[in-house]
């Protein structure tokens, strides 16, 4: 009987290898990470997740999936195990009929002036520094973006000793009405944002509405930045600027689903996530995928997600489950939260009005704005010709944080097309190639 396979230890990968668990399917846990727990659960000490410790499971760290290829009735996963970028790692591969694509998701940012300085971090970073390490970026922050997200980033931040000069929310107030997609998902969240708001009241920290930083400034790293007004379509109300001094920003825009090995496995993907049926298939036989790589919804519903695409795995080597209906119930209910998430906190175009022609776009390239238009107006079509043209999205992050910005600001559909999933030296790669050649 063939194993299970689950990519990802977050909460919805360690939900989908436990319940595979639990019902006597063998289950093969990796995650590039040193511990389980994913974004979600990074905290060391008591709060971290605990290591699923169950006979069924074998739990593999520090191990990337670099790619999927599909064989004869199932998959080939390949791995590399070892300390991230150390030399000597060593490669691996394991077939399985039942893959779980649990590789969540990376942060969102948009571009602006300066935004390419040192002191300009990702929430998502700053929240893994504060969380994983209790470290803060900075000693005087200003926290920026969209989403429900920032209110617990600028917690960690006060936790950890920063001065948070104050937190922006692009969207009005008015965006909340996005909520009445799931007025009861929204009540649930209440206690939660109150907590943080009275939190953040306390520490005299402000909370924005309809506001967002619109450029950075410094010598050498974010000496200021300039916040402004924004109006319903994110255009800066003219007027408005001022300048706030601060050592840290950190934004935040919602997430990108992590769909690297989703879309070389062959999975159908539909607005930015894998489509999946309600018991977590995707498009192809023997992939199921749960948690944020199928919508952005939080770790509750990621977790829900995960049990149930480790019964239906568990199903396909053999183990016949009746899914528990609260588990469907919770997907459900995630799935409707997700769409009213979206709904509430929306990216709206304006922000292009922010990027300057000589606006650096592409971070790992040093790629300009006037670079893309000047692509553009040579003709270039589609995303693999800007990328060729202008350069961008060709460096170390292979287009992970610009890719999506380069494919708004030229009208370009974005995919998320690298068929080795995780940087690979190629030494280790030719070791491959060696090793099926003998
Ligand atoms: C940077 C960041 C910080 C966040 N902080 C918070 C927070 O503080 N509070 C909160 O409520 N929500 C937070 N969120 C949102 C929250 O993490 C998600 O709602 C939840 O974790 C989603 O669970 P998941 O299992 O789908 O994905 P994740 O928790 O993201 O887990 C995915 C796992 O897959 C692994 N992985 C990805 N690709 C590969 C690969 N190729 N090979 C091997 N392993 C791989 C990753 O290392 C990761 O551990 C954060 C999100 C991000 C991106």
């Amino acid at each position: 009987m063939s194993r299970v396979v689950v990519v990802g230890a977050g909460p919805a990968g360690l939900a989908a290898a436990w319940a595979a668990a639990s019902v006597g399917a063998s289950v093969l846990l990796v995650d590039s990470g040193v511990a389980v727990g994913g974004q979600y659960r990074r905290q060391s000490g008591l709060r971290a997740a605990r290591t699923p410790v169950h006979p069924l499971i074998e739990w593999l760290p520090e191990t990337s999936v670099w790619a999927v290829e599909s064989m004869a009735g199932g998959h080939r996963v390949r791995l590399q195990t070892g300390a991230a970028d150390s030399p000597g790692r060593t490669m691996s591969t394991v077939d399985t009929d039942a893959l779980v694509i649990a590789t969540g998701a990376y942060d969102r940012v948009l571009p602006f002036p300066g935004w390419d300085l040192p002191g300009v971090y990702t929430a998502g970073a700053a929240q893994a520094l504060a969380k994983g390490q209790g470290v803060s970026v900075g000693r005087r922050v200003v926290v920026g973006g969209t989403g429900p997200f920032l209110l617990p980033v600028a917690r960690s931040l006060v936790e950890v000793g920063a001065g948070v000069a104050e937190v922006l929310e692009a969207n009005g107030i008015g965006g909340s009405w996005g909520w009445r997609r799931d007025p009861l998902g929204a009540l649930g969240k209440v206690g939660e944002l109150a907590g943080y708001g009275v939190m953040l009241a306390r520490r005299r920290v402000p909370v924005r509405f309809g506001a967002a930083v619109v450029a950075a400034h410094g010598e050498s790293r974010v000496e200021a930045v300039t916040v402004a007004r924004l109006d319903a379509g994110w255009r800066v109300v003219a007027g408005s600027e001022r300048v706030v001094e601060v050592d840290a920003v950190c934004l935040g825009f919602g997430f990108t689903a992590q769909l690297e090995l989703a879309v070389s496995a062959g999975c159908r993907i539909e607005d930015g996530a894998v489509v999946v049926d309600p018991a977590q298939r995707t498009s192809v036989a023997g992939v199921f995928a749960a948690g944020e790589v199928t919508g952005i919804a939080g770790a509750g519903p990621a977790a829900a997600e995960g049990t149930v695409a480790g019964y239906a795995a568990a199903a396909r080597v053999g183990r016949t489950v009746a899914v528990p209906r609260d588990a469907v119930r919770t997907v459900r209910a995630g799935r409707r939260f997700g769409r009213a998430l979206a709904a509430a906190y929306p990216v709206r175009s304006g922000w292009r009005d922010w990027v300057s022609a000589d606006t650096v776009v592409c971070r790992c390239e040093e790629v300009r704005m006037s670079d893309l238009c000047a692509a553009v107006a040579q003709g270039a079509l589609g995303m693999r010709a800007v990328k060729l043209v202008s350069r961008a999205g060709l460096g170390l992050c292979q287009g992970r944080i610009c890719g999506r910005i380069v494919g708004e600001l030229t009208g370009t559909p974005f995919t998320q097309n690298r068929p080795i999933a995780v940087p690979v030296r190629l030494r280790d790669l030719a070791a491959v190639e060696d090793e099926e050649e003998n």
